[in-house]
């Protein structure tokens, strides 16, 4: 949408449902984040979270699909401070379990607003303040709140449908068409024919949990995505568990040792990417059988950690196309048939139930919520951000954008240990407002996109990247999705720094 045409809800005459130091939109894993900090280390900012949802959990509320589960284990998806103690693959239902507890444990609950939609967020500089319009579902009333900083933990893909492709003559199949985000409730494939198009991280985990009931799962891919199949067990924690020791340690040693190992992996992807893969490969022949042939279906043709590698717990997906139950296809689509689709080669495959496992689209900050500073649309497309949290003229805001290669959660943490610290300062300086603006020597530096995507490419990103802010090419205007980077840099970032002007 044309950002400048966009209609403004005039805020005057609303019903105030809310007046906060701080509002938090969304309460998925990151903005149950945001709020444990402030309770801990801003204790006297009132707050509230605003959720469109009639619950919390985000991403592992709203997805049903069969098998849903994370592919990060938990001792670095979950929080760096409450642990984790179950195996390092969860479910959805554990991960909710485990944001439950913390919503129980911190008492969370009386501070979160269910079921309020974010439409827009204004902020006057006149007043230093924020004003949110949102839509009360239940009752369907407009209403205002304020706030004197927005953390927004809305996610970063669009909630309401996924991405599916708009592949030629698509009316013409007679069978059912789902996306993984959009599952039925009724849905029922016992003895189906099943075809899967995609292989990413959701396919992985849809396909074996399919295949138990149905007749036979295929899965259709463009090109191939390296998988890293391991037993869904965590042989240290186990052990320390045994030894009963304490489960904040347990958490932290184990959570330290799959950082290094992961830093590892990464770096070694970059330096020795053949190595990596081979080791990949016997990895999957454990469960596929020494005989298998990685070639054609299993055999990407980019290095390994180009894109995120999809986690197979236990092996489960080899196991079912070493059982026969699940075969692999690679091959692009022509068009769709009554009975399936033809490929470009020529063959047609045919299923009753066909699963669009293409990914989702991106949302990026204002393209559900319309952003104004000063009565001004905000495109954040024109905007450089600060560390990927602030952004260039959009006074106290920040949002929370986790990483690809490691667990989003990682960045959660890091994000809101430096959000505070803003606060702080603020506090220390008596300022009411924050916004990152270029310095002088800045002005003429390259602007470079938000992600590299030499560094990482898939498709959802590589769709909206012209939509998406800029980042710079010097501190701090730097984003480099880089766990290993941050978790050194934010805590020592000179929050006094001039690229933050702060102001009373
Ligand atoms: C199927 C799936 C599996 C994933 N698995 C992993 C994984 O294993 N590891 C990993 O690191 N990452 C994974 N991700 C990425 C994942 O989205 C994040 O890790 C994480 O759950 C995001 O949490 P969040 O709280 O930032 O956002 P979300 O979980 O997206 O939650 C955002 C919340 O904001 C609410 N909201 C949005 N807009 C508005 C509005 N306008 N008004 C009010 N409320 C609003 C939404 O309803 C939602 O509850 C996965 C993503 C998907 C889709």
């Amino acid at each position: 949408m044309n950002i400048a045409a966009r209609q403004q809800i005039n805020h005057q005459a609303l019903r105030l449902a809310g007046q906060f130091d701080v509002l938090i939109v969304g309460a998925g894993i990151s903005g149950i984040d945001a709020a444990y900090h402030l309770q801990t280390q801003s204790p006297q900012r009132s707050f509230a979270l605003l959720e469109c949802q009639d619950g919390f959990g985000g991403t592992w509320r709203t997805h049903k699909y069969p098998g849903i589960r994370s592919d990060s284990d938990l001792f670095t998806f979950g929080y760096k401070w409450k642990p984790w103690m179950g195996a390092p693959i969860a479910t959805a239902e554990e991960i909710i379990k485990y944001l439950n507890e913390v919503i129980e444990e911190r008492n969370l609950a009386p501070h979160i607003h269910y079921q309020v939609r974010v439409l827009q967020a204004s902020w006057s500089s006149k007043e230093n303040e924020w004003t949110i319009v949102a839509r009360h579902l239940e009752t369907d009333e407009i209403v205002k709140y304020t706030a004197n900083f927005l953390w927004m933990c809305q996610g970063y893909y669009q909630h309401s449908e996924g991405y599916t492709p708009d592949w030629p003559e698509m009316d013409r199949y007679e069978g059912t068409i789902v996306h993984p985000q959009t599952w039925p409730d009724d849905l029922d494939y016992t003895d189906k024919d099943v075809l899967v198009i995609g292989s990413g991280a959701t396919a992985a985990t849809v396909i074996p949990a399919m295949s138990v009931h149905a007749k036979h799962v295929t899965m259709l891919q463009r090109s191939p995505t390296y998988f890293f199949p391991a037993p869904n067990a965590n042989a240290m924690a186990d052990e320390l568990r045994d030894l009963e020791i304490p489960d904040e340690w347990t958490h932290e040693i184990v959570r330290r040792k799959i950082l290094k190992e992961q830093q590892e992996i990464t770096r070694r992807s970059f330096e020795e990417p053949e190595a990596v893969k081979q080791e990949l490969f016997a990895a999957a022949k454990q469960y596929l059988g020494e005989d298998f042939d990685m070639s054609p279906h299993f055999t990407p043709n980019y290095r390994p950690w180009r894109q995120r590698l999809a986690f197979l717990p236990d092996g489960d997906l080899f196991r079912e196309i070493k059982a026969g139950k699940v075969s692999a296809v690679t091959d692009q689509i022509d068009r769709f048939t009554e009975k399936g689709v033809l490929l470009e080669s020529g063959q047609e495959l045919t299923a009753d139930i066909i699963v669009t496992a293409t990914g989702f689209n991106m949302c990026i900050l204002g393209d559900e919520i319309n952003f104004l500073v000063d009565d001004q649309p905000v495109d954040f497309s024109k905007t450089i951000t600060y560390r990927g949290i602030m952004f260039t003229g959009v006074p106290n805001l920040a949002w929370v954008f986790g990483y690809f290669r490691a667990s989003w959660t990682l960045r959660a943490d890091l994000v809101a240990e430096l959000v505070c610290r803003i606060f702080k300062h603020m506090d220390d300086t008596q300022s009411k407002r924050v916004t990152p603006d270029l310095r002088p020597d800045d002005e003429n530096m390259r602007r470079l996109p938000w992600i590299d995507s030499e560094n990482f490419n898939p498709g959802y990103l590589t769709r909206s990247m012209d939509r998406l802010p800029s980042q710079g090419d010097r501190e701090p205007w730097i984003f480099s999705q880089d766990y290993y980077v941050e978790r050194d840099e934010f805590p020592l970032a000179d929050v006094s720094d001039s690229a933050l002007k702060y102001s009373r």
